[in-house]
């Protein structure tokens, strides 16, 4: 089967009618803005994060503009154990009985810093939250991708996760590993699920993240994570079945 380039793919209004789709990262930047228009072309989007107010402010602008009421997990994946992530699967399990997407998109920086001198809690902060956390949610909320009739798994990875460059330290390690994970967990699941698997590099995009990384950056040399949605809402629908263990470029 031939697939488009997803940059280009024109999704149609209704793509994403009646498929619940979870978000890590949903608050702000490019989680925020998948959760909307995964919600605007018909999704029940679950906006998982660590800042309430953040949730809450994008459930409210979904709900405004009158597109699928989303729900809210408020948890943070730097210190979430057991518990959070089985009331997370029971939940899902009660309230829809499948998850059909699962977006990992939820990651922190760290420092820039050589690797001389790079902090090493840092380097487990970021190796847990951007990588260990994405494969314990994978893990636990397969049974419930599973259940679903064609599921899509998306990992977040990033330039420096396909090229190490210098001072990228542990973000860029992570991100190594997330192409890994994604690679591995799309072999485990082609032919014998419906689920696919894949990783988008969003490319460089105007958010707090990449302010922090370049913080002397004109602001608006980088695309709004608004814009950058194609690829997302291809590999989230039904046009993207059989596409699976690929990374992608948005830019
Ligand atoms: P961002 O604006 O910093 O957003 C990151 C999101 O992750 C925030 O909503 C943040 O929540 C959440 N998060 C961080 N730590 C968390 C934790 N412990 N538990 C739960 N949620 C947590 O970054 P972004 O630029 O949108 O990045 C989104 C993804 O794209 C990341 O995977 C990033 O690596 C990747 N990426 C971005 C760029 C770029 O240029 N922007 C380029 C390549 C790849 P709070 O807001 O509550 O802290």
């Amino acid at each position: 089967m031939s697939h488009p380039d997803p940059r280009n793919y024109q999704p149609a209004g209704d793509l994403l009618g009646g498929r619940v789709i979870l978000v890590t990262g949903a608050g702000s930047g490019i989680g925020a803005a998948a959760a909307r228009s995964f919600a605007a072309h018909g999704a029940t989007v679950i906006l998982l994060g660590r800042t309430t107010r953040k949730l809450e402010a994008v459930h409210d602008e979904i709900v405004a503009a009158g597109h699928p009421p989303p729900a809210l997990a408020v948890i943070d994946l730097a210190r979430a154990q057991g518990p959070a992530y089985f009331d997370l699967v029971a939940q899902i399990q009660s309230s829809y009985g499948r998850l059909d997407g699962l977006l990992h998109n939820a990651a922190i920086l760290g420092e820039r810093s050589p690797i001389e001198h790079y902090d090493v809690g840092t380097w487990h902060q970021v190796l847990h939250v951007n990588l260990t956390a994405a494969f314990v949610l994978s893990r636990e909320l397969l049974p419930l991708l599973r259940a679903a009739d064609d599921a899509s798994v998306i990992f977040t990875s990033s330039s420096v996760g396909r090229r190490g460059r210098a001072y990228w330290g542990a973000y860029a390690v992570s991100k190594f590993g997330v192409e890994g994970l994604a690679q591995v967990l799309a072999d485990e699941t082609r032919d014998i699920t419906r689920i696919r698997v894949n990783c988008i590099n969003p490319g460089g995009t105007r958010t707090a993240m990449r302010r922090s990384a370049f913080p002397a950056e004109v602001p608006d040399a980088r695309p709004e994570p608004a814009s950058i949605m194609a690829p997302y809402l291809y590999l989230m629908g039904p046009d993207s079945r059989g596409f699976t263990g690929q990374s992608i470029d948005c830019q």
